[in-house]
């Protein structure tokens, strides 16, 4: 596998499951040191000790809630004391509410999902961009959804947070060009693992995936079939990477064509 990341650090939120694990891997296998930051610190541990039992580089978990300013700054300190600098930082971390019209939903929901999804990207760009800005460049990758940009029913709350993401995304590619900082988002479309199958376990769960993501699976985009998280993983590395050099502020559908048909 090509080296994109040797020696850079990419912090990468929501880094203990999904598209933020498939993340932190394949960046460690590019070369990065890897902080994975979940408020699940568990799975986050999980996720580094994967990396070092493959031989990856030195990597660190943190256990935060990316809702929770003070702690998001705490974060970034010690990411600083540990690395000193930042290249990369993919905004992943993210939450569902129950689907509902915005005629139904109560207050606690949305400040459940705009703390996490909206608030949650904002404070750990605050915190972690000034860690990126040492000269070198650098980018951040917020993981949006394709619900941005769609009109489906009961979705409002959700997807109101991931079309202000992509807003964000935009603007922040503005604020932060002259650092030579690109911003970009990625849209995933219907990602499957293992962990989104309910009561699906072991080998029920593993031959579920395979069907959904093999073609034929899915009728809901060009590919028919759903994406892996390595998929996601994939763009969001090449959105981080410097190949993508002349990429800001654009919103990338990782969604089989979902959205063109
Ligand atoms: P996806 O399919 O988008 O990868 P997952 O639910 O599998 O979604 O992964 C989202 C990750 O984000 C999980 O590891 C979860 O623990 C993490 N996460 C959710 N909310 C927060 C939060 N407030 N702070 C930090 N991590 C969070």
């Amino acid at each position: 596998m090509s080296q994109r990341f040797q020696n850079d650090v990419a912090v990468v939120t929501g880094g203990g499951a999904g598209i933020g694990a498939a993340t932190c891997r394949r960046l460690a296998r590019e070369g990065a040191h890897v902080v994975a930051v979940d408020w699940d610190g568990e799975s986050a541990e999980e996720t580094v000790d994967a990396i070092h039992r493959d031989g990856g580089p030195e990597s660190l978990a943190i256990e935060t809630d990316v809702s929770d300013e003070s702690a998001v700054a705490e974060m970034a300190d010690r990411v600083d004391e540990r690395f000193g600098a930042v290249d990369a930082l993919v905004n992943n971390a993210g939450i569902r509410v129950d689907p509902k019209p915005v005629t139904e939903a109560d207050e606690a929901s949305w400040d459940r999902v705009l703390d996490v999804n909206l608030k949650g990207t904002a404070f750990c760009s605050k915190h972690l961009v000034p860690l990126i800005d040492d000269g070198s460049g650098g980018a951040v990758v917020n993981v949006a959804s394709v619900g941005a940009g769609w009109a489906r029913e009961n979705w409002a709350q959700y997807d109101a947070t991931k079309g202000g993401i992509v807003s964000m995304t935009h603007d922040m590619a503005c604020d932060h060009a002259d650092q030579d900082i690109r911003v970009n988002a990625v849209s995933p479309g219907w990602v499957i693992t293992e962990y989104h199958v309910g009561d699906r376990t072991g080998q029920a769960a593993r031959e579920f995936v395979d069907e959904k993501t093999t073609r034929g699976g899915s009728d809901e985009n060009i590919l028919e079939r759903a994406a892996k998280p390595d998929e996601l993983a994939a763009a969001i590395c090449f959105l981080a990477s410097d190949e993508a050099s002349f990429l800001t502020g654009v919103n990338v559908p990782v969604d089989g064509g979902a959205s063109v048909i």
